[in-house]
């Protein structure tokens, strides 16, 4: 199922190395010996979780029925122009985001404002497409792959708890 995954986000202009890069640039301050590769593989990790498929088979069908105009009107319009108030795309992103805590809900925040590196891409390239969704599930995959590298390397406040300080 990952390489179907990486097959769609690919369709999507996405490769697994853009979203990973994003993951490196927020981690790479709090965990020093971080390296891309490793990035990759828990890109991969999160991709690999059911709950995620999901979300983001759904997104990318949308974004492709609204690039097609074969949705129902008025939900076709809402996606198609992104409608500012429409957040449906940001729930789905945060859905996955939280997978590993809370948090990924505070990178997701950060990249929803900052779009750096492939979600600006997304966010930009509108002429004739649709992305309503996928920079959000981009985001959310980001999010929830640097909160679990964040877990696993632990943090200098809970190694000092550990240690009674
Ligand atoms: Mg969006």
């Amino acid at each position: 199922m990952i390489k179907e995954m990486a097959a769609l986000l690919q369709e999507r202009g996405v490769y697994l190395h853009e979203i990973a890069q994003i993951v490196y640039d927020l981690q790479k301050g709090y965990v020093p010996d971080l390296t891309l590769e490793y990035c990759v593989e828990v890109v991969t990790g999160v991709l690999s979780k059911r709950e995620v498929q999901f979300a983001l088979l759904t997104g990318a069908a949308l974004d492709v029925l609204a690039e097609e105009k074969k949705l129902p009107s008025p939900l076709q319009e809402i996606i198609q122009k992104d409608h500012l108030l429409y957040g449906i795309d940001e729930v789905l992103g945060l859905g996955i985001a939280n997978i590993y805590g809370t948090i990924g809900t505070t990178s997701f925040g950060y990249l929803d404002k900052e779009k750096i590196g492939v979600i600006g891409k997304l966010n930009f390239n509108k002429i004739n497409k649709v992305n309503t969704f996928m920079d959000d599930l981009v985001a959310g995959i980001a999010s929830a792959a640097a909160a679990k590298i964040a877990h696993n390397a632990g943090c200098l406040c809970c190694e000092n708890a550990d240690k009674g300080l």
